[in-house]
């Protein structure tokens, strides 16, 4: 019987990105902001497309999970505990998210509005400073633009961390049960699909 050749498309390798981008941000800083892609992708899918096919598909930070996890069998592939998968505990971290990920924003502007100096720190679970000096030595742009880097990366870095340590103690991709991005994509489609009824129904 012949086999069935699986066809790999280029975007099952996007798990490469990811690590791309961290030794980018390793070098310099300002590369943290090709991680905006990551946020922006998905969200454009879910408005757009009304699906999740960038999660299902395009994601290098689930693949890295999964690739980890499954096939270097660094997971225990344990389940999550209950509390981990409820709706709460996921809009619960989407909101403490998006409040770091505002803080961060404001951080920046303090620098943009010169009431704040650039700190060449990255931060980790939101709490330690980690000195990330030699990643910046000015440019073409202003401070603030670095700051961005440096909060984003921090964000990035602390959030790809919390997946990696759930990955092993559960299943490979337990993070994407509270990603904040796979919550909020998730979030839209399901409006769209509501939306999408209710126009079927008025006819
Ligand atoms: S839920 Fe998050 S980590 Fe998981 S695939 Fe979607 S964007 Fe990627």
């Amino acid at each position: 019987m012949a086999s069935v050749k699986k066809t790999h498309h280029w975007y099952e390798y996007l798990w490469i990105w990811s690590i791309v981008f961290f030794a980018l941000g390793f070098y310099n800083i300002l590369f943290a902001w090709l991680g905006m892609i990551d946020f922006i992708l998905p969200l454009i899918f879910a408005v757009f497309g009304g699906n999740k096919w960038f999660c299902n598909h395009m994601c290098g930070r689930g693949q890295l999970f999964w690739l980890l996890g499954h096939k270097l069998k660094c997971s225990r592939k344990k389940s999550a505990p209950r509390w981990m998968v409820t709706k709460w505990f996921r809009y619960g971290f989407l909101i403490f998210f998006m409040t770091m990920f505002a803080t961060m924003l404001f951080q920046t502007y303090l620098v943009f509005a010169g009431q704040g100096s650039l700190r060449k720190v990255i931060k980790l679970f939101w709490t330690f400073k980690i000195p990330w000096k030699w990643t910046y030595e000015g440019s073409i742009f202003p401070d603030w633009v670095a700051q961005f880097g440096y909060g984003f990366y921090g964000l990035m870095v602390t959030s790809t961390l919390i997946g990696l340590i759930v990955m092993v103690l559960f299943k490979e991709r337990t993070w994407c049960t509270f990603c904040p991005m796979g919550t909020m994509t998730q979030g839209i489609c399901q409006v769209q699909n509501r939306l999408k009824k209710q126009e079927v129904q008025n006819g």
